[in-house]
């Protein structure tokens, strides 16, 4: 599924259309809307604005114009294209047919057309999306926010980093390569790591962020090809271990990612 890495780069597609004057909304598919209003009410509100920034915050994709926000939402298989490009040939989430059936969602501007093609439609568009609730953003999270984002909690540190709450942006397979590069075990206690494991985790969180988008998705982590049935750890060749943590399927190194404090 799209996670921050993914957002960011359809944020980037889309960032050249600002400056447009958005000429015409197609809601291909009036359930890919939500908040309140008709999906009529969603395109009158947006056809003759201009785009004035873009802006992401976790898997959120914000795009400004001179009137509402438009908050788009990629959920489990949703793809943003401009002018008919997705761009993203090499995803693992997602149908790779690309049926013109899945479009949801249409903006043509006058300097370009965007869409949205969404298979299962669990993404979604939403005016002035509220984000209060979002955590810090996975590519900014200072060290004491996230340091108060796992303080005193029993959950699996996985889930807390998978909560859009605490930290937005970070999702089953970003955790994953994050928790395997900072030598944690993701069924860990949040509240059990030590101050020196927090302070790890954030550099580790931070730099696997940058790093996945410097390689172009999610997916192109250093363990990632091998989260299957005898897929070794490809730092010391330990076969990796399979559970579900946090709700999701979990891959982890039990040789080096520590199921508890250094005493
Ligand atoms: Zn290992």
């Amino acid at each position: 599924m799209p996670e921050l890495v993914e957002v960011e780069l359809y944020r980037r597609m889309a960032a050249p259309l600002v400056g447009a004057t958005v000429s015409s909304v197609d809601v291909v598919d009036p359930r890919f809307i939500r908040g309140a209003g008709s999906a009529a009410a969603f395109a009158k509100a947006i056809t003759g604005r201009a785009l004035t920034g873009t802006d992401r915050i976790g898997k959120l994709l914000l795009m400004h114009t001179d009137g509402p926000t438009i908050g788009l939402r990629f959920g489990m298989t949703g793809v943003l294209g401009v002018d008919g490009d997705d761009g993203l040939d090499e995803l693992v989430y997602g149908p790779s047919r690309r049926d013109p059936a899945w479009v949801r969602l249409r903006i043509v501007t006058t300097s370009g057309e965007l869409f949205v093609r969404d298979p299962r439609i669990l993404g979604s568009a939403i005016l002035d999306p509220d984000t209060a609730a979002l955590g810090p953003d996975a590519t900014t999270i200072t060290a004491g926010q996230l340091a108060a984002a796992v303080r005193g909690s029993r959950s699996p540190i996985k889930a807390r980093l998978l909560d859009q709450h605490r930290v937005a942006g970070v999702g089953n397979l970003i955790a994953d390569e994050v928790l395997w590069r900072a030598s944690i075990a993701p069924q860990r206690p949040a509240g059990s790591l030590s101050a020196v494991e927090v302070r790890r985790l954030h550099r580790h969180v931070r730099s696997t962020v940058a790093d996945l988008l410097d390689r172009g998705g999610s997916h192109l982590g250093r363990m990632t090809d091998q989260r299957k049935p005898g897929g070794c750890c490809p730092t010391d060749g330990t076969p990796l271990q399979r559970a579900t943590v946090g709700g999701r399927t979990t891959w982890w190194c039990p040789a080096h990612q520590r199921q508890g404090a250094r005493r």
